[in-house]
């Protein structure tokens, strides 16, 4: 929405019952509420969100990155009702949806992928035949999957069977499929992704990757981009897969192709998603390229004016999802008031939230409060203003996986660059949480500079009576 402003065209905002007073809400042009707080009844309504666009005479929807953003069936419908999806067409979005079809699809490209089953698993006996083959661990995954979901590890053959039930199970009960796949678990994995820009012309560009390997359950937490380890030739190697991914789906808009890097930096395809990701900003901050702005041009049917020999990485940027989660209590959701939310402000630090001081975190939704974004000239000095704007983001009423983060941002394998999605479980136990440095030590410490100061001036005592009235702790102390 703040880019549109800055385009100068208005936005209207849907909102649920729960997300009323929603920052969204207050910052549109207009918002209408589109029914109660369950997603199912308001965000997820396809059929009421096109009605309020009629209504309201709305030209395009940009369907962000939840909810509906990679709903071919929803693009579908939008296209059908004359408005315009700001994103790829409901074709690309199917195909790659399922995992399973983004492999056939990018086959005819010899893009490299992880050794596994090309089709869903009818035939346990087969399947484990295949593991075998492959050699274990086998990692057995849902084709519709998403979120880290539908996701099961095999050690052994002895754990096949249970591990494929649950691996089924779990992918009917998030995803309505119950299609499963085998890949080789790799070992040591880096989560590597490739942001790309396709137009309706068929020009397709990359911006370079993002590193997303600080995961807890299958899922992000941190990202930085560029990568510490990719060299240039990998990262153009990688940049044309993306691109060639791309290509497989006639894609236009924003999207990610998403890979897995071993310790040898080979890489392998995951997946493609085809919408903006939570953590674009890291590219927009090393590209200077507002990839929402991109994605409205594209829409519009313009084609990219930017070339891919004209793009440059410029500095570091780390993201750093702030959840309301208990990184001591294995992540677990938190829910209650931001009864303090003060936010890090200053030189290199952005911060994309949806929520201010007394809100309440809704239990419908995925609780994630913020995306803090630094952004330094290398990456130490990234890292060092994302620890300073972790230590002055204040949060209470909630648990957040800010104290998480800070022990990544100080953590030796982080600093190195040498970590892979193993991170969490190799390096953190809730007691490696330190508190924030407290805030009246800092008082303490500012009061005790200044009485030093105003002590070493000669007239120090007017000066003295006149600060220690501004502060009763003060006013003790020096009388
Ligand atoms: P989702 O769509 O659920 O996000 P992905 O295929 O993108 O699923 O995988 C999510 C994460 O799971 C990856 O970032 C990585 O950490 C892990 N993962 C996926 N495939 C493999 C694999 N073959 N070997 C090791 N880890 C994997």
């Amino acid at each position: 929405m703040r880019t549109a402003r800055e385009m100068g065209i208005k936005t209207v905002a849907i909102y649920s019952e729960a997300d009323r007073n929603a920052l969204h809400v207050r910052y549109a042009d207009e918002a209408v509420c589109v029914g109660p707080a369950p997603s199912s009844e308001s965000y997820l309504k396809t059929d009421v969100i096109i009605d309020v666009c009629k209504r309201l005479n709305v030209d395009a929807i940009h369907p962000g990155y939840g909810f509906l953003s990679e709903n071919a069936g929803f693009a579908r419908s939008v296209r059908e009702a004359g408005l315009i999806f700001i994103g790829p067409s409901p074709e690309s979005i199917e195909v790659m949806g399922s995992k399973l079809a983004a492999k056939a699809a990018v086959a005819q490209y010899n893009i490299p992928m992880v050794p596994g089953t090309p089709s869903a698993i009818t035939d346990r006996t087969e399947a484990k035949a295949i593991s075998a083959t492959i050699g274990y661990p086998i990692l057995i995954k849902a084709s519709a999957g998403g979120g880290g979901k539908g996701m099961r590890v095999v050690e052994s053959e002895g754990d096949f069977d249970e591990q494929m039930d649950r691996a089924v199970s779990e992918a009917i009960s998030a995803f309505g499929d119950g299609s499963v796949f085998i890949e080789k678990y790799v070992t040591s994995p880096r989560h590597v992704e490739i942001q790309v820009l396709g137009d309706q012309h068929g020009n397709i560009i990359h911006l370079f990757e993002r590193e997303c390997s600080v995961q807890r359950r299958h899922q992000k937490v941190v990202e930085e981009a560029p990568s510490a380890i990719l060299t240039p030739e990998i990262r153009e190697a990688m940049g044309r897969a993306a691109v060639d991914v791309a290509r497989a789906c006639g894609y236009y808009g924003a999207g990610t192709v998403e890979f897995i890097v071993n310790d040898a930096l080979d890489f392998y395809f995951l997946e493609m998603n085809t919408r903006l990701q939570v953590e674009h900003p890291v590219t927009e901050q090393i590209t200077g390229v507002d990839l929402v702005k991109q994605m409205i041009y594209i829409a519009e049917g313009k084609p990219i004016t930017i070339r891919q020999e004209d793009l440059q990485i410029k500095g570091h940027a780390v993201e750093v999802r702030v959840y309301a989660e208990d990184p001591a209590n294995n992540f677990l959701p938190d829910v209650g008031t931001l009864d303090t939310y003060i936010r890090p402000q200053g030189n290199g630090v952005r911060v994309d939230d949806g929520f201010e001081q007394g809100m309440a975190i809704p239990i419908y939704y995925d609780p994630m409060i913020a995306k803090l974004i630094t952004y330094g000239d290398t990456r130490e000095e990234a890292i060092q203003k994302m620890i300073r704007a972790i230590d002055e983001y204040q949060i209470s009423g909630v648990q957040t996986t800010l104290p998480f983060c800070r022990f990544v941002m100080k953590h030796d394998a982080f600093r190195s660059g040498q970590f892979d999605t193993g991170f969490v479980s190799k390096y953190f136990t809730p007691d490696k949480l330190t508190p924030a440095p407290d805030a009246t030590e800092s008082t303490l410490a500012a009061v005790l500079a200044a009485w030093l100061m105003e002590n070493s001036k000669p007239k120090s005592t007017g000066t003295v009576v006149a600060t220690a009235s501004r502060s009763k702790w003060k006013a003790n102390r020096l009388a």
